[in-house]
């Protein structure tokens, strides 16, 4: 925590705005817009998924429906696809950002086309803080008008060529669940350019009640509204958010500078103009012998650190769904390990890490 979360929440207290809505809930979404700027509107959530599901939605997603989804991601941006009745298609990465492949994203709309299909929405992601390639997606989308939903779950803190993420999709979300760069222990937003959209996206998680003294309802709605108390810890949490971004980009550099010169393990390198909040430091290893070693070398000495996104196309659950791939994110997987990164890290704790990662590569 920052340090002034809990006098937001005791500002919630005292004024007994213990409820979904309230002055916190409203200073939060000011404290979100102001920062990502581009004249956007906020809505918090309960969560970034419940975001999502919101706003693909509000992109006109419905059943039967297909959806583009980033295949390399945490599984929360794919699932919202099936609360709507609606089948993701996924697609690939490219190695410059591992995030979705271009080529690839325009295969995928062509071959829905060819189909009758023409894909209704397109989730791409900027995945562990770094940007897509944002030019080349939103000129895709545009060319064959497909709404982009930019999950930017965990980019908060990023931008391409210094633009915000958060603010380059026809809708984005934003996560704060507990191991996002800031947090309210579990919340999300919304984020539109649209002030009507936003209107819409709060009707339809507070329950869609129509404007009338009754209960009336002509839609179905959510229970989606982030609570006032927890909206006091985002307030909080907004104030230390460029600080965490340092803290992170700290973590990265140091691993870099102590792990590159091995040759033997790679980073994910900023492209010109992209700049990631490195949310979590990422390695790629010469193989999944190698990274498996590093990982239970690691372990034995009680650190904990994962491989990296299972992609989607590769998870049971999803297995009859169709996919354009060209292994890249395959790869990413098999090899790939997230090291400790958060923002509370120890020069000590860096140190131990990277000096068991030295020994396990010496001894594979
Ligand atoms: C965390 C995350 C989400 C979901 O956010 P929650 O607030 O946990 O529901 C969606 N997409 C990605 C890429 C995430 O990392």
């Amino acid at each position: 925590m920052g340090g002034k979360e809990q006098q937001y929440i005791h500002e919630a207290f005292k004024s007994n705005w213990i409820a979904p809505l309230g002055p916190n809930v409203d200073l939060f979404e000011e404290a979100i817009a102001s920062y990502l700027g581009q004249n956007v509107s906020v809505a918090a959530l309960s969560s970034g998924t419940g975001a999502l599901h919101l706003a693909l939605q509000l992109a006109g997603v419905s059943i039967e429906d297909e959806v583009i989804c980033q295949s390399f991601t945490f599984s929360a941006s794919a699932n919202p696809i099936t609360y709507l009745g609606a089948r993701p298609v996924f697609v690939d990465s490219e190695p410059k950002t591992w995030n979705i492949c271009p080529e690839l994203l325009e295969d995928a709309i062509l071959d829905g086309i060819s189909r009758g299909k023409k894909p209704k929405a397109i989730v791409s992601v900027h995945l562990y803080g770094m940007p897509y390639q944002v030019d080349k997606v939103n000129a895709i989308a545009k060319k064959h008008d497909i709404p982009v939903v930019e999950d930017s779950a965990e980019a908060l803190g990023s931008s391409y060529h210094g633009i915000p993420c958060g603010t380059f999709g026809d809708i984005a979300i934003l996560s704060f669940n507990g191991n996002k760069i800031i947090t309210t222990s579990g919340g999300g937003a919304l984020v539109t350019k649209d002030a009507k959209v936003k209107e819409r996206a709060v009707f339809l998680a507070t329950q869609a009640r129509d404007q009338a003294p009754h209960y009336q309802h002509s839609a179905i709605g959510y229970n989606y509204r982030m609570s006032n108390v927890l909206a006091g810890i985002g307030r909080g949490q907004m104030e230390v958010l460029s600080q965490r971004v340092d803290t992170r980009r700290a973590n990265y550099q140091y691993y870099l500078e102590h792990l590159d010169k091995l040759k033997t393990i790679e980073f994910l390198k900023e492209p010109e103009g992209y700049r990631s909040n490195r949310w979590l430091t990422c390695i790629l290893t010469p193989g999944f012998e190698i990274r498996e070693s590093i990982r239970h070398a690691l372990l034995k000495e009680n650190i904990e650190s994962r491989p990296l996104w299972k992609p989607m196309h590769l998870q049971p659950v999803f297995n009859n769904s169709r996919n354009f791939t060209n292994g890249v994110s395959e790869d990413l997987f098999n090899r790939g390990l997230c090291l400790p990164s958060g923002s509370n890290l120890a020069k000590h704790d860096l140190d131990r890490t990277i000096d068991i990662i030295i020994k396990a590569l010496y001894h594979a």
